[in-house]
């Protein structure tokens, strides 16, 4: 078998089972043949340590698959992960409610580089790493005996494969070609997803239960709900009695896709609005009218693409959030995301702290919030953790 032998003194990260091995912990590389396939991992001092994949490209060298170095990988070992991981979606999931949700998180479920989503009777994969894409095949059969979809689309179109020597790609990979939209129920609302062509697998997931935590301050109040993509989170505000929703999002596609969820859902078209433009520039435009709103949700998407963008994203953040605050009748309630794994829950934290000044508004913090427990987090992997938010009171 091919192997990777560490330099002197860096196995540590080995021993706490952080599943990444960077290049530069990397003495050697022998027989390795093809891109993402498994190797041995050796202490330098000759102990064997871990069987992981690959990636010559990556700087991300090897993704560890097994910290019991005496398991064998194949598609036996591929399938009971699998197993396991939708065996937990059993226990937190409530199935009569929601039936689109993630299945696999990637390092989450120890499947490096591998995300499944399930969206009814769809499955849609990512295979963002070298080590995922090189079991491509046996993943695909295992999901089509496990689940049973009726067909399995891939959005692997996303630049991250690059940099693991792979080129993006998308498409059917079993079975029927799902339909544009998809119909999906969660928490017993109805949404249409457009799995080829939307954001990330088509529907943000991960803001679940999030959305979910709206419902106690929405009754009767004015909305505005910024980034809102296909209306997420307008629908649950509406369905919770929401007055209005004000829907801002800079792609007419989306905020189409926002109208139709809101209608099927079966809320009167008095009761929301779209406005499609720059939510930075709306914002100014309403605090310069002293246009006033009951709950504003900030949902922007990731500002800090890498470490060195940490200043620039901070100063995007808490403009907006300055601005929301100021929107905001007193009493009024401020849900704050950041969807950046770069900007940590402190310094996110920090970022309120400092637009509240700014604002010259008192915000009392009332409730944390995290990515969806199906977009679950290994304690040894700390960069699982990406979105954070802040449920926010304003007086
Ligand atoms: N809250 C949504 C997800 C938001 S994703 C949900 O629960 O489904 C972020 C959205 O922000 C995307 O729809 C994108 O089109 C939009 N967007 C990005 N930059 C923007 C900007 N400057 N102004 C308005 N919308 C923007």
């Amino acid at each position: 078998m091919a192997l990777v032998i560490l330099k002197r003194g860096r196995d540590k990260s080995i021993k706490r089972k952080h599943p990444w091995i960077f290049s530069g912990a990397i003495e050697t590389v022998k027989d390795v043949k093809q891109n993402g396939e498994i190797v041995e991992i050796i202490s330098s001092d000759g102990k064997l340590l871990a069987l992981g994949s690959y990636c010559p490209h990556s700087q991300i060298s090897v993704r560890i698959l097994s910290f019991n170095p005496q398991e064998k990988v194949d598609r036996n070992f591929f399938r009971k992960r699998i197993e396991e991981a939708y065996l937990l979606r059993q226990t937190i999931i409530n199935h009569k409610q929601t039936n689109a949700y993630r299945i696999i998180n990637a390092e989450g479920d120890y499947l490096p580089g591998l995300v499944v989503d399930k969206y009814d009777n769809y499955l849609v994969c990512q295979f963002l790493s070298a080590g995922a894409e090189f079991w491509k095949k046996e993943i695909i059969e295992i999901l089509k005996d496990i689940f049973n979809p009726k067909g399995i689309f891939e959005r692997s179109d996303v630049e991250v494969r690059k940099k693991e020597g792979l080129e993006p790609v998308k498409g059917v990979l079993w079975g029927n070609e799902p339909p544009d939209l998809i119909e999906i129920t969660e928490n017993n609302m109805k949404f249409l997803v457009d799995i080829k062509q939307g954001h990330k697998t088509g529907f943000y997931l991960d803001q679940r239960d999030n959305r979910e935590s709206i419902n106690e301050f929405t009754k009767d109040k004015e909305v505005l709900n910024c980034f809102s993509y296909s209306g997420g989170f307008s629908v649950y505000a509406l369905d919770a009695g929401a007055a209005k929703v004000i829907n801002i999002d800079a792609s007419s596609e989306a905020l189409n896709l926002a109208s139709k969820n809101i209608s099927l859902n079966n809320f009167p078209i008095e009761r929301f609005e779209n406005i499609q433009g720059d939510v930075f520039e709306i914002l100014r435009k309403f605090r310069d009218t002293n246009k006033t709103f009951d709950v504003i949700i900030l949902d922007p998407p990731k500002f800090a693409e890498s470490a060195s963008q940490i200043i620039k994203a901070s100063r995007g953040y808490k403009d907006i959030n300055l601005l929301a605050m100021k929107l905001l009748n007193p009493g009024g309630v401020l849900f704050t995301f950041s969807c950046s794994g770069h900007i940590t829950p402190e310094l996110f934290s920090k970022i309120i702290s400092d637009a509240a000044v700014d604002a010259n508004r008192d915000v009392h913090i009332m409730k944390l919030l995290y990515q969806s427990t199906d977009h679950i987090i290994s304690a040894n992997f700390p960069e699982g953790l990406y979105l954070k938010g802040v449920i926010c009171k304003i007086r």
